[in-house]
C-alpha cells in the first residue's frame, strides 16, 4: 500500500496564529517544526498500519513548509505544485490520503485562519453548497480513485471535512495559544496530541479498505465569492461569468473544474502558456529558499525543542 501524507499547515499542533503559517518569518520557522513533527508522526502511524510505501506531499503556500532534513527519511517528499498529472504532482499510484494540519471553509465564524483555496474568497460553493478545501481537493484526488482517511485539524474544520468524508478517521488539535505556552503542560498536551495522530492514522491504514474516493457527480456549477469586487475583477482574467463579487463557472467533473478553479487563482491568462516552466522553476527556487535561507525560529514562548 502506498500512502500520500498531505500537508498543509494551519491544523497542525502548535500553532495558534497566522504569522507561524506565513513563509519567511522566524514564526514560520517554528511552525513549520511543529508541522514536521505531525507529519513525522503521521508517517509513522502509516508505517504502523501497513503501508508499505509513504509520500509526503506538502501542499500549503509555495509548498515547502516541511524541515526536509527533519522528515522521517522513509517516506518521500514532494515539495511545490506541479501542472499535470495533477496538481499534487504524480499521486496515481496513491492507494489513500491522510491531510494533516487542515483548515476551516472560508467564511467561517470563529475558526482560526479560515478560507477555501485561497484567502480571496468569502465563500466557496459548488452546486450551491458551501464547500471547504477537503470537498475540493477530496473530490478532486477521488477522481484519480484515492480516498481521503484521515484529517486532523481545528474541531471545526475536521467536522467540516467529516459531513464529506464520514469514513474519515481524525484528531481534533487544540488553536488556542494557552495551549503551547504552558511549560511542562503544553509538552504533555504535545506528546498526547501527537500520539493520537500516530494511533489514528495507523487505523486509517488498516482500515482503508472501507475508505472511498469522494465523487462529486457533475455538471459541476461553482461559485467563487471574492472578498471584494476589486479582487473579483483583478482576478477574472480569464472572462468568466461574473456579477459584482461573484464568479461562476460550469464543469462536467472535478478535474476539470479544479483546472478553472485555478486559472482563476493562480493562472492569469497571460501566464497560462507558461505555467508549466514556471511551476518548475517556482519550485527550484522556493526549495533552495526553504532550505538554506531560513531565519531561526522564533516559538514565542511556546514549548519547543
Ligand atoms: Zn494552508
Amino acid at each position: 500500500m502506498h500512502i500520500g501524507v498531505f500537508a498543509d499547515i494551519e491544523g497542525s499542533f502548535g500553532i495558534w496564529r497566522m504569522r507561524q503559517c506565513r513563509m519567511g518569518t522566524p514564526e514560520w520557522q517554528y511552525g513549520r517544526a511543529c508541522l514536521t513533527e505531525d507529519v513525522n508522526h503521521v508517517i509513522q502511524g502509516a508505517f504502523d498500519g501497513g503501508a508499505q510505501k509513504v509520500t509526503v506531499k506538502d501542499t500549503h503556500e509555495v509548498g515547502f513548509n516541511c524541515l526536509i532534513n527533519k522528515l522521517d527519511k522513509r517516506a518521500g517528499y514532494i515539495g511545490g505544485h506541479f501542472i499535470r498529472p495533477s496538481l499534487f504532482g504524480n499521486i496515481k499510484n496513491y492507494d489513500l490520503v491522510l491531510y494533516v494540519a487542515i483548515h476551516a471553509a472560508s467564511g467561517t465564524g470563529d475558526a482560526f485562519f479560515p478560507h477555501t483555496h485561497y484567502g480571496i474568497f468569502s465563500e466557496v460553493r459548488i452546486n450551491k453548497q458551501p464547500v471547504c478545501e477537503m470537498d475540493i481537493y477530496g473530490s478532486y484526488i477521488g477522481e484519480f480513485g484515492i480516498p481521503i482517511g484521515f484529517v486532523s485539524g481545528e474541531d471545526v474544520a475536521v467536522a467540516q471535512a467529516l459531513k464529506s468524508l464520514p469514513w474519515a478517521r481524525s484528531v481534533a488539535v487544540d488553536k488556542r495559544k494557552a495551549m503551547y505556552t504552558a511549560g511542562e503542560k503544553s509538552h504533555r498536551y504535545l506528546l498526547e496530541g501527537r500520539e493520537k495522530l500516530r494511533k489514528t492514522a495507523a487505523q486509517a491504514v488498516r482500515d482503508a479498505s472501507k475508505m472511498k474516493p469522494l465523487i462529486k457527480n457533475g455538471p459541476l456549477h461553482f461559485e467563487a465569492e471574492f472578498r471584494t469586487e476589486k479582487l473579483a475583477n483583478k482576478f477574472n482574467t480569464w472572462k468568466f461569468k461574473q456579477s459584482e463579487r461573484l464568479v461562476e463557472w460550469e464543469s462536467e467533473n472535478m478535474i476539470e473544474g479544479f483546472e478553472m478553479f485555478n486559472k482563476l487563482t493562480f493562472f492569469p491568462k497571460r501566464i497560462y502558456p507558461f505555467r508549466r516552466p514556471l511551476t518548475f522553476f517556482l519550485r527550484q527556487v522556493f526549495r533552495i529558499k526553504s532550505t538554506y535561507l531560513a531565519p531561526s525560529p522564533n516559538s514565542e514562548g511556546a514549548f519547543f525543542d
